[in-house]
């Protein structure tokens, strides 16, 4: 069975882009459905201490599945490159979601449909 893991990245949580969501209902709702193993929330992880949390979460890791939804999936592969390089995390079981501008039901849906098409 594949290890799942569900990363949300919010902008520092001050973007207008998040204001319309409840970031936290949005990880209860995955978490109380079980659709991933584990979920987290980092405030920027395109910051240098969000790549070194990348770094030091994937080094090693079981995770067959990282979904994390937050700004664009292409911006995503690019701003964390280096961080699955250096942790020698095979990128291609990064699998971003779009979520910004969306309210608390929309986020929800883009990751379970995200999560279903795996
Ligand atoms: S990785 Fe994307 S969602 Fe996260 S802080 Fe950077 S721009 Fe925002």
């Amino acid at each position: 069975m594949s290890k799942k893991g569900l990363l949300l990245c919010v902008c520092q949580g001050t973007c207008p882009s998040f204001k319309a969501m409840d970031v936290f209902e949005v990880l209860n709702t995955v978490r109380r459905e079980k659709l991933v193993d584990w979920v987290g929330l980092h405030p920027q992880l395109c910051s240098d201490d969000g790549e070194k949390y990348l770094i030091d979460l994937l080094k090693g890791a079981d995770i067959d599945e990282l979904y994390v939804a937050g700004c664009d999936p292409t911006m995503q592969r690019k701003m964390y490159r280096d961080a699955f390089e250096s942790a020698g995390f095979n990128k291609e079981n990064h699998i971003g979601i779009e979520i910004r501008n969306m309210n608390t039901e929309q986020a929800v849906n883009a990751i379970k449909d995200a999560i279903k098409r795996q």
